[in-house]
């Protein structure tokens, strides 16, 4: 544009020397026409411009509000966080490479008792005084920002304003996008009042136990001092029925004996339950005879099963082998419980025990299933889920027509699980039930058992035989028992009379109560055995005599030094199939 106005400008200084002025006004309109168009490019150009700083602002308007509306956003989340940070009930922290703190909520600064100023940029020990410098707790840490590690659940007793505090931790490490560890992150928060409770539940777990062990100790000692009383009063009436009677006599005896019978039936339940429940019950593996169990527990029932004119079955599988290896006390009682069962809730008809494998287990092991089937009033719908627990009795009119305690079906289960097997029933009112149960058994080789009664009492009747018993009544039955089979019996009143009696006299078998005043069985039993060892004495045979039938009383009685091992009330003659395997078979 100056370009041309300095042409115009040059032409018209022209026109005073230049006479052709028509040329000169052609080539001046040519220049201004060439003018009018470089204005309307210029005048476009600036229209565009215009146009173009319009956009420009208005895009940088937008900016600028996005940005604001960013920064605004930005601001939110941090002061939600901030929020968030200070509302944690735990103490939340972020410290540097160098392990100093860099952010800090607000539950850690009320806990340190500073204000955030002291804190940021300080370590560990700076700030909470009682950490060593080498403490666990920064072994820890070190180890985070070394090899990323993370650490859950650390606890620490920390004092903090003179009180004692729990305190548990998780660190965790902070890494870059790069992946480099910057920092660490801690959260931390006070678990006193869980530990006070923990320390509370286990005080009460403690005293439960306790009162456990003093409930299964008080039924221990009851049903012993019940039980010896108890085996004298059938003892008695036993011998007493063996006598000459009038027939109405026999009747009062028989009513003394079931009476008695029963009572001590109870006693065991109560006493078995509370063995198995305090966790004293353990099984006791061993070889065993699967007839000869199965024809004794059938025995026990058939007088019961004959008064009420119902008959009892034995079934058993022909390819059943005889000899198992297995808990065969626990056996007995589940199966005398629902064969008791059986037989006291049938009124006619039948009771079957079927024994048949259910299936081959790996190792030699079978899987018996037993199965103790009835035709007597069986049981309701409704009652089917809580049979088997304990004090369960279907209706308390149950309780009242029929005997029980309600704990036999509790026990049994107990007991069949011990032995790692199932139990189940089904039953249709009216009609029956079936009670069952699988454990498994490991198979046996029959073993030569020879069991000649009349050897074992000729030996016996050349032993020196001394009894160590307190209880006067067992002393005369088992007297009669001796003397019946013409052998001689000694008698000693305690532990301590025993010893001196056996000191004296070069006894062959002492039958020793385990609990007695004075001196007990257990500790008569080692110094005889002292005695023996320092004397070069032989070997006397001692056996246990006791109401204390738990294998841990058996082991304690071993563990003295006794041999064998019979539960009272015994029959005698499981004490003469003892006595034979300890001096015959040995
Ligand atoms: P109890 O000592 O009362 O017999 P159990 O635990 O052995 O205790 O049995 C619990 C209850 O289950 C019994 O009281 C009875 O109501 C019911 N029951 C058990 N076995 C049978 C059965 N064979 N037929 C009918 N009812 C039974």
């Amino acid at each position: 544009m100056q370009k041309i106005i300095q042409q115009l400008s040059h032409q018209l200084a022209r026109i005073n020397e230049v006479e052709d002025i028509t040329r000169l006004k052609l080539e001046m309109q040519e220049e201004l026409s060439r003018l009018a168009m470089e204005v309307d490019i210029i005048d476009f150009k600036l229209q565009r411009a215009l146009k173009d700083k319009n956009i420009v602002n208005s895009l940088l308007t937008k900016t600028s509000e996005d940005l604001k509306r960013a920064l605004q956003k930005q601001e939110s989340q941090a002061e939600m966080l901030n929020i968030l940070l200070d509302t944690i009930p735990a103490l939340v922290y972020f410290k540097d490479s160098a392990l100093r703190y860099q952010i800090v909520n607000k539950a850690f600064i009320e806990f340190s008792g500073l204000v955030r100023t002291d804190v940021i940029g300080k370590t560990l020990t700076e700030v909470f005084h009682h950490y060593l410098p080498e403490g666990k707790y920064q072994m820890l840490e070190k180890q985070v920002i070394q090899d990323g590690s993370f650490f859950y659940n650390v606890e620490e007793l920390v004092e903090q304003n003179e009180k004692k505090i729990w305190v548990h931790t998780n660190i965790a490490p902070v890494r870059n996008d790069e992946g480099e560890i910057i920092g660490l992150i801690g959260i931390s928060w006070d678990i006193s009042s869980q530990k006070n409770y923990e320390q509370q539940l286990r005080d009460a777990r403690d005293m439960a136990e306790e009162g456990v062990r003093i409930k299964g100790q008080f039924l221990t000692n009851m049903s012993h001092e019940i039980r010896t009383p108890l085996n004298g009063i059938i003892g008695m009436a036993e011998i007493l029925r063996q006598t000459a009677l009038q027939k109405k006599q026999e009747d009062y005896l028989d009513n003394l004996l079931n009476s008695a019978r029963h009572l001590m039936g109870l006693i065991e339940d109560v006493f078995e339950f509370s063995a198995i429940e305090s966790g004293k019950y353990k099984p006791e593996t061993g070889k065993f005879s699967l007839s000869r169990l199965l024809d004794q527990v059938e025995k026990e029932f058939e007088n019961m099963a004959d008064k009420k004119g119902i008959k009892i079955q034995l079934k058993t599988d022909p390819k059943l082998p005889d000899f198992f290896i297995g808990d065969k006390n626990s056996l007995r009682i589940v199966l005398r419980n629902l064969l008791n069962n059986a037989v006291k809730f049938t009124h006619e008809g039948n009771v079957v025990l079927d024994v048949k494998p259910e299936k081959p287990l790996k190792n030699g092991s079978l899987s018996l299933r037993f199965e103790v089937k009835d035709t007597g009033i069986g049981v309701k719908d409704i009652h089917l889920n809580k049979i088997f627990e304990s004090f369960s009795q279907v209706d308390i009119s149950t309780t009242k027509n029929y005997q029980g305690t309600g704990l036999g079906l509790a026990i049994s289960k107990r007991l069949v699980e011990v032995m790692k097997g199932k139990i189940g029933m089904h039953s249709t009112e009216g009609k029956g039930s079936v009670f069952w149960f699988v454990i498994p058994l490991k198979a046996e080789m029959p073993e030569e058992e020879t069991f000649d009664e009349s050897k074992i009492i000729e030996m016996l009747k050349e032993f020196r035989i001394l009894m160590i018993e307190d209880n006067l009544i067992n002393q005369k039955i088992n007297k009669v028992i001796f003397e019946k089979n013409g052998c001689k019996l000694d008698i000693a009143n305690n532990g301590k009379e025993g010893l001196g009696k056996y000191i004296d006299n070069p006894y062959d078998l002492i039958l020793m109560d385990v609990q007695m005043p004075v001196m007990d069985g257990l500790e008569a039993t080692r110094k005889i055995r002292q005695f023996e060892e320092k004397q070069g004495k032989r070997h006397a045979f001692i056996v246990a005599l006791t109401a204390n039938a738990l294998e841990s009383d058996r082991r304690k009685t071993r563990e003295a030094g006794m041999d064998g091992f019979i539960a009272k009330p015994f029959n005698p003659k499981d004490l003469l199939i003892i006595l034979h395997n300890l001096i015959i078979n040995k």
